[in-house]
């Protein structure tokens, strides 16, 4: 009797366990600002595909645009092409469906939560040199707030900005926040990504994560 409670217990524990990993997003890193967010129904992909290796940035495999899920959406921060391949983008809308937003149509991508169940986008346009249009976004998703600077060095929006789980920002925007300035920025967690060859950041810390190793999955379970 006693050990059929036991194994009772361990079986509902066992179900609930399988329950709770089902009920995450999942963030991979495929490389420069390049990220798939996916909650294993929706696919987001965030300034990808890019033109593999321009300007000395991460390269790419061809497998990562074979991998892309039908019917994805993808959303730019703007348009270089270390962050958008308009040739790229065009094959894989052709081939896999899907749609994509970015700096043209705002309110389009706004209003995206019409089509993402629980999901909630908001663009600020922030400072980039030598792009006139670009934004850098804030996504709610299932109750998880992430925040995409892109590629923007200036701090003004993202320290306006409460109760974040994830930030992600470029290298150069550590050093602006962090190092020289010493900025409090309310999330529980910092990812860095776009580090570049030049880029010699040194941030450690818990709290900090260097997206070094593309193909790194970051998981955000949500209740
Ligand atoms: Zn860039």
């Amino acid at each position: 009797m006693i050990n059929q409670l036991i194994w009772t217990a361990i079986l509902v524990s066992i179900q609930n366990l399988g329950h709770a990993q089902s009920k995450e997003i999942t963030i991979r890193f495929i490389g420069n600002c390049g990220l798939q967010l996916s909650d294993g129904i929706s696919n987001i992909y965030t300034d990808f595909p890019y033109v593999s290796g321009f300007n000395q940035y991460m390269e790419y495999k061809d497998s990562e645009l074979i991998d892309i899920k039908d019917s994805s959406i993808f959303i730019f921060t703007h348009k270089h092409p270390d962050h958008y391949s308009k040739k790229r983008m065009k094959q894989v809308l052709k081939e896999k469906g899907g749609s994509k937003y970015g700096s043209w149509d705002i309110a389009q991508l706004e209003s995206l939560n019409k089509i993402i169940p629980n999901f909630r986008i908001q663009a600020f346009k922030t400072q980039h040199f030598l792009s006139r249009k670009h934004y850098s976004y804030l996504i709610e998703w299932h109750g998880k707030r992430i925040f995409l600077s892109g590629d923007t060095k200036h701090t003004e929006t993202i320290v306006s900005i409460n109760n974040i789980d994830w930030v992600f920002m470029p290298a150069w925007m550590v050093r602006e926040a962090f190092m020289d300035n010493k900025l409090k920025i309310d999330s529980k967690m910092f990812a860095v990504y776009h580090i570049g060859l030049k880029d010699d950041i040194r941030i450690s810390g818990e709290r900090f994560l260097m997206l070094k190793k593309q193909g790194e999955l970051i998981s955000l379970p949500y209740d």
